[in-house]
């Protein structure tokens, strides 16, 4: 994919990109139509950020230096948002190492929506530091495990390829349709979006079109 640079105007959330990855038209209801539904799940998500979005929570301990929510950007993604936690340990051997960590409640997913959103964090990283980052974590609140991530080419053109389908879809102002599915079940948006609808719609659709295909014809005959 060419290589774009987007300007301050065009810059979408970062934190977009999980909505999208999950669920196109999700991320089009939220961010395109402005509708949001907490359920008991992005409480506590919202909950578990609290602690980390506190831009005066910066500790040392011993060679571990930690800052938190970080305001990130980046001009080739065309996103801009927070990272949770930088984390910069230094060490007399290996120099200062940087490592980006994102706080999630509940536990790994089957689906990639947390690391294509780490490793959108890390790019934006990367670009304003003049870095590179092989890797990041994922930790997890109800597991309380810390999960690796490698920013790998893979990870990284998927990446690219949803920030930029997303800025398309932005400028067309176009929400996806809903596409039915087990996600459907867990997802806050069910209420507004009602994926259950668009089969019965496209019935509708047809049955009306039927209809009016006869009338043409008895019209047709009619003297
Ligand atoms: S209810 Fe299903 S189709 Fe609708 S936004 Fe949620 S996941 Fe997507």
């Amino acid at each position: 994919m060419e290589a774009r640079c987007y300007i301050e105007e065009d810059l979408l959330p970062l934190s977009g990109i999980q909505h999208f990855a999950y669920c196109e038209r999700q991320w089009g209801l939220i961010h395109i139509e402005n509708q949001w539904e907490e359920n008991v799940l992005t409480a506590q998500g919202r909950l578990l950020h609290k602690r980390t979005d506190d831009p005066l929570l910066k500790e040392t301990r011993g060679s571990l230096a930690t800052t938190r929510a970080v305001p990130v950007v980046s001009y080739t993604l065309g996103l801009y948002g927070v990272a949770d936690v930088i984390e910069i340990e230094k060490s007399d051997k290996k120099g200062s190492e940087l490592n980006i960590v994102e706080y999630k409640r509940g536990k790994h997913k089957p689906d990639d929506r947390d690391e294509v959103q780490l490793c959108a964090q890390a790019i934006c990283l990367e670009e304003m530091m003049g870095i590179s980052l092989s890797e990041g974590f994922l930790y997890y609140g109800e597991t309380r495990h810390r999960q690796r991530v490698a920013f790998d080419e893979v990870l990284r053109s998927r990446v690219r390829t949803l920030a930029h389908r997303m800025h398309e879809l932005h400028a067309r102002g176009e929400t996806p349709r809903a596409l039915k599915s087990g996600k459907c079940r867990n997802c806050s948006l069910i209420g507004i979006c009602l994926p259950g609808l668009g089969n019965a719609n496209s019935k509708v659709n047809s049955y009306i079109n039927h209809l009016l295909d006869e009338l043409k014809e008895e019209s047709e005959v009619i003297p």
